[in-house]
């Protein structure tokens, strides 16, 4: 893989990483922030439950003093026996006290000792003074987290004090940050447990107020606490996430790389499936055409064994016709039956890829055989041969029969174009050459030449211009020039016509190869 894209991949992995660790990290946080939220409205209501009932508790001992105080005979030492139990049972009471309006308002009793100028009997007489008989009101108590319940009493005011802070005391315990505040139906703070909590935070604050059930006390209690981030989402956990996260990531690279490797297999297995099916239907292509080339050859020696007999026969009727005239027909048309059975022979080697290895032929002798064979025909047809072969005779490895097939077709090619153009010239040139880098079969005719645009596609096969033309030949004679590593090429001839030439790889030691 490129180092680019390696890297591209690392960093979408990291990314996706820090994602999901934070996305399931915020999950798990908004889950244990409410379930931290749940809980503190659970405690602060239990806690609301028990101040309520302490509240009532407050009326139940002020309305039994009251009682005492309503009596025909007040007595004293009751009225102390009882509020010393009280104070004693409910250490949140902290004093209970009698102010008597008459003559002139003044304490009547006290559990405590008078603190001076702490409450002013003139004033509780203002404030009671409205009250029915019986009737309770709170009122701010004399400092501190203390409040004061007054009650209308025949003689005066009855007063019982309250250590707010106690009140609100939770048995539950909350936890630490916990803020509880009693305060007055006016908002006014009378008491406060816990430190004051900060205004500011990352989390949202857990809040309870609710009032307290009580009519003569229509006080309210507060909860705050602000939850720490540690709380929702502790160190550990945000690890245990983010290592999670990190291994769910990593397995599923790993997983999608595999699936895209087995994928890539099936692909790679399917195209190599494909190819074998096309090589497989190239070469059933390529023996059809070679089929259709085979048969397209045959003709030339059939054609050629037929003329040679019709020459036979004419000879053997003729009186003057020796048995040498004869047997030189029959020798030809053995020959020629010879080669249209190499041929087949070729076909069946290929098809088998038996092809048999190059041999090393003297192309002179070749091309003469060749010329022998052709010139009865030719020479039906009005062509003259002329045979200009290198005085050095070269010796090429090739395959004979294919060459000497080529060299039919090249033959035939131009005993066509000649004919195609009756006022041209007649006569076809066959010459050899040893050139620079091997030997040289060249074929040119005196037809009318090669239009420059067909040159191209001449050795394509199928293309023809002839009538009833398969355009099979020089398809053919170029794969077979080819298969030994020899090449065809056609131009037109700088004095008219076209000329084909093979060129043909020559023997490194002609002299030794052949006497290996
Ligand atoms: P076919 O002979 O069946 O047409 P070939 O492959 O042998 O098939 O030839 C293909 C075409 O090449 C011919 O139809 C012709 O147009 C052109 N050609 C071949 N030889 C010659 C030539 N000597 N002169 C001019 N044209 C030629």
């Amino acid at each position: 893989m490129p180092v680019q894209s390696r890297s591209r991949e690392l960093g979408l992995l990291t990314a996706l990483w820090i994602g999901l660790t934070i996305s399931a990290g915020a999950g798990v946080a908004v889950y244990r922030y409410s379930q931290a939220a749940g809980a503190f409205e659970v405690e602060a209501r239990t806690l609301h439950r028990v101040v309520s009932q302490r509240v009532d508790q407050h009326d139940a001992h002020l309305t039994s003093l009251a009682a005492i105080l309503s009596g025909p005979d007040i007595s004293i030492a009751t009225l102390r026996a009882v509020a010393d139990a009280v104070l004693r049972f409910y250490p949140r009471i902290t004093s209970v006290e009698v102010i008597s309006f008459e003559p002139a308002p003044a304490v009547a009793f006290a559990t405590r000792a008078p603190v001076a100028g702490e409450r002013d009997p003139g004033a509780v007489l203002a404030m009671v003074n409205g009250l029915q008989p019986g009737q309770a009101i709170v009122s701010s108590g004399t400092g501190g987290a203390e409040y004061d319940l007054l009650k209308r009493v025949p003689s005066g005011a009855l007063i019982m004090s309250v250590d707010g802070a106690r009140m609100i005391e939770s048995d539950v315990g909350f936890p630490p940050g916990t803020d509880l505040v009693l305060a007055g139906a006016d908002g006014r703070e009378i008491a406060r447990v816990g430190q004051e909590t900060s205004s500011y935070g990352v989390l949202p604050l857990f809040q309870f107020e609710k009032e307290l059930g009580s009519r003569s006390q229509p006080l309210v209690l507060k909860a705050f606490r602000r939850p720490s981030i540690a709380e929702v989402l502790s160190p550990w956990t945000a690890l245990l996430i983010a290592a999670c996260a990190g291994a769910g990531i990593l397995l599923s690279a790993f997983l999608l790389k595999e699936r895209r490797a087995a994928r890539e297999a099936r692909q790679r297995a399917q195209i190599l499936a494909h190819e074998a099916r096309l090589s497989h239907a190239m070469r059933v292509n390529t023996l059809g055409e070679m089929a259709s080339g085979i048969a397209h050859e045959l003709t030339q020696p059939l054609t050629a064994i037929l003329s040679q007999s019709q020459a036979g026969l004419r000879i053997a009727r003729a009186e003057l016709s020796t048995p040498d005239e004869i047997l030189e027909v029959l020798e030809a048309n053995a020959r020629l039956a010879r080669r249209a059975g190499d041929i087949l022979a070729r076909l069946r080697a290929y098809v088998s890829k038996t092809t048999p290895p190059p041999e090393l032929v003297a192309l002179n002798g070749m091309v003469q055989d060749v010329l022998e064979l052709a010139r009865n025909d030719l020479e039906l047809r009005g062509i003259t041969l002329e045979v200009d072969l290198c005085p050095q005779t070269p010796i090429s490895r090739i395959d004979r029969v294919s060459v000497e097939q080529v060299l039919h077709n090249l033959l035939r090619n131009g005993a066509d174009a000649i004919q195609s153009a009756p006022r041209g010239g007649h006569v076809i040139r066959i010459a050899t050459r040893l050139v620079a880098k091997g030997a040289t079969i060249s074929v040119r005719d005196e037809g009318p030449g090669i239009p420059t645009h067909d040159l191209p596609r001449l050795f394509a096969p199928f293309f023809t211009t002839k009538e009833g033309g398969m355009g099979l030949g020089l398809s053919l004679s170029e794969r077979l020039v080819e298969s030994f590593g020899g090449r065809i090429t056609a131009a037109n001839h700088p004095e008219g016509g076209a000329e084909f030439t093979l060129h043909l790889p020559v023997a490194a030691s002609p002299a030794r190869e052949a006497a290996e």
